[in-house]
């Protein structure tokens, strides 16, 4: 699914030049449930940034389904990040004007050809999967933590993606919400195959997942199939 080769990822500004990545290879194949771990400001979400064509590499390879990303241009990138890529964050990054419908069919408005019929219907299929059908009229500010991050897990689902990033997904969320949306993430994976990196701070909720890679000083450390792995398969 997604291949990085010796990546290599340099913030510079006027003063100072931060090696946020160095020499990183690693191959996420299809359907694999993934956690990274690792001290605050070692890269993790710089990884993922690459990974979801957000941002690139100043030295390496980034593979999307055997293909170099280098290949595309600009326009054919946005459109593989839209039509294979959700991303959710640990602060949601909801719009608090907007309705839980209309947050989650945000990203469907930047893809032409589905009417709008269609992606009312997306929008409410997504709310169900993540159990909010009963919220579609609320505002963001109406509700829980963890209700909020249903819904932008939902808006991640309505491009129907075939990998999520989520960036400390529970980072916010007290441990029964944060269980809450792990078992989402959890069953979103083995129920429709969905491929998953999860950048997390929480041991526990790591454990969970099928395997397991720890981030220092912008290396990977380890990289390692979970205790989870066996019960899975
Ligand atoms: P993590 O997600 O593990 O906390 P980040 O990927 O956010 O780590 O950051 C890795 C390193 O790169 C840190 O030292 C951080 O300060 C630096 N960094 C991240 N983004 C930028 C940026 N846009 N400009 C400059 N430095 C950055
Ligand atoms: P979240 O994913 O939790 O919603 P953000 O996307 O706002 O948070 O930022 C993620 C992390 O990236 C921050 O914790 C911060 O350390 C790092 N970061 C972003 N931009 C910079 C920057 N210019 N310099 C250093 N670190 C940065």
């Amino acid at each position: 699914m997604i291949t990085l080769k010796n990546i290599e990822k340099v913030y510079q500004t006027k003063t100072i030049e931060t090696v946020a990545l160095h020499n990183v290879n690693l191959h996420i194949p299809k359907g694999e449930f993934v956690s990274v771990m690792g001290p605050s400001g070692c890269g993790k979400s710089t990884l993922l940034n690459i990974m979801g064509l957000l941002d690139e590499p100043t030295n390496g390879i980034v593979e999307i389904d055997g293909n170099p990303i280098s290949r595309y241009r600009d326009k054919e990138l946005a459109h593989i990040r839209n039509q294979k890529i959700g991303f959710v964050f640990q602060s949601y990054h909801l719009i608090n004007d907007l309705s839980v419908l209309d947050n989650v069919e945000l990203p469907l408005l930047y893809r032409s050809g589905t009417s709008a019929a269609e992606t009312r219907r997306l929008a409410l299929t997504a709310l169900e999967k993540v159990g909010l059908s009963a919220r579609t009229k609320h505002y963001p500010t109406q509700l829980s933590g963890g209700q909020r991050q249903r819904v932008a897990i939902a808006r991640a689902l309505i491009g129907q993606p075939e990998i999520i990033l989520a960036d400390e997904p529970t980072g916010n969320l007290d441990s029964v919400m944060g269980e809450e949306i792990m078992n989402i993430l959890l069953d979103l994976n083995r129920q429709d195959g969905t491929t998953i990196v999860m950048v997390t701070h929480d041991e526990n909720m790591a454990q969970k997942t099928e395997r397991l890679i720890r981030f220092f000083d912008g290396q990977q450390v380890s990289d390692a199939k979970t205790n989870a792995y066996d019960y899975q398969k």
